[in-house]
């Protein structure tokens, strides 16, 4: 399933591009779900560039899309150890170049070069994907192929919350229930954490409910917004995530917190947003950005291994390969109540 351009990604008969080098992995894949990135992608080009090759793959678009997978190991090339042929895995879909300040010091979502499977090499909307044994993730016995495929969309829940150094018992505001907004307040849940998820459309709000969440349906003026939140968490939330990127609810969470709150930015509003920097200093509030991940989704794997998360619900809808293509065009347009759409592609 490819991108060509904004607004044309086809299914095609392809060649893995990639080589089975030293230190990659090839593998069949199982289910792999729909990331609004890809729709991102769809709409605009944002993480791929149409006009060069990639520094670390090598490869430009056409691209296969698709980095939200679980697989079988089918072939791995010299000097892999990692993982063996026959392992079920998901992967951490971020290419990194190992060298640069970032990469040593372990924080490789923020690589001078970094790039995703699936956006910068050839992803898992296929039947066979090759990626980096670095990024391979191995699939506890107790981590179904269904369930694998979420770990990517969880570990940025977990990152977002480990941003803002999240403990047990802290309660913390969720602005959208989209897949991250889901997978921030699911993961919020088993931390111990207490979270409310704020959401306008009644479809998200009415699935957030049915997944066991506390909701609020924001009101339209930011200031009565932050005002209730304020008032449910008896004076202010210890952390807030915005994972809408709408610019009414990033003013209005930076006011929802309680005093020494973190605000974490986990959605891109599409214009700048005004910071009272009084506000935040007299308050000691923080103001945190979270991309991604690092080093998040071996842990949301023993997470859901040990029970203390069980994400399934956040699959709302299973389709075949030949189908993506249609549902990322249908989903751009409307996201609709979907939080997670599986592709399953192979058995
Ligand atoms: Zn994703
Ligand atoms: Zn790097």
């Amino acid at each position: 399933m490819r991108w060509h351009a904004a607004g044309d990604v086809r299914l095609e008969e392809v060649e893995l591009e990639l080589p089975l080098g030293p230190g990659m992995v090839e593998a069949e894949v199982r289910f792999c779900g729909i990331c609004g990135s890809d729709l991102a992608e769809f709409r605009h080009p944002f993480a791929i560039r149409p006009e060069k090759a990639h520094p670390l793959t090598g490869q430009r678009p056409p691209l296969t899309l698709g980095h939200e997978f679980s697989a079988v190991v089918s072939a791995v090339g010299a000097g892999v150890d990692q993982v063996a042929v026959g392992g079920r895995v998901s992967a951490d879909a971020c290419w990194r170049c190992g060298r640069c300040a970032a990469c040593v010091s372990g924080r490789y979502n923020q690589c001078l070069y970094s790039g995703s499977i699936g956006l910068s090499s050839d992803g898992a909307f296929a039947a066979r994907v090759r990626f980096p044994a670095y990024c391979a993730v191995p699939l506890p016995e107790a981590v179904g192929d269904e369930v694998g495929a979420l770990l990517e969309p969880l570990a940025v829940g977990l990152h977002a919350l480990d941003r803002a150094d999240a403990r047990a018992g802290e309660r913390v505001v969720v602005i959208g229930y989209g897949p991250v907004g889901a997978a921030t307040a699911l993961i919020a849940r088993s931390l111990g954490l207490e979270p409310l998820v704020c959401e306008l459309a009644p479809g998200r709000r009415t699935r957030a409910e049915a997944h066991g969440f506390e909701t609020h349906e924001p009101e339209p003026e930011g200031r009565d917004f932050a005002r209730a939140v304020r008032a449910w968490s008896g004076g202010g939330a210890e952390i807030v995530v915005d994972c809408s990127g709408a610019v009414p609810a990033l003013e209005a969470a930076m006011e929802m917190t309680a005093r020494g709150g973190r605000i974490v930015i986990a959605g891109i509003p599409k214009r700048p947003v005004p910071v009272d920097p009084g506000r935040m200093v007299v308050y000691e509030r923080s103001l945190i950005g979270t991309l991604g991940y690092a080093n998040d989704l071996p842990r949301v794997a023993r997470m859901i291994a040990s029970g203390s998360l069980e994400p399934s619900v956040m699959i709302t809808r299973r389709i075949p390969l030949s189908e993506v293509a249609d549902e990322i065009a249908r989903l751009a347009e409307d996201p609709r109540d979907e939080v997670k759409v599986l592709a399953e592609i192979g058995r």
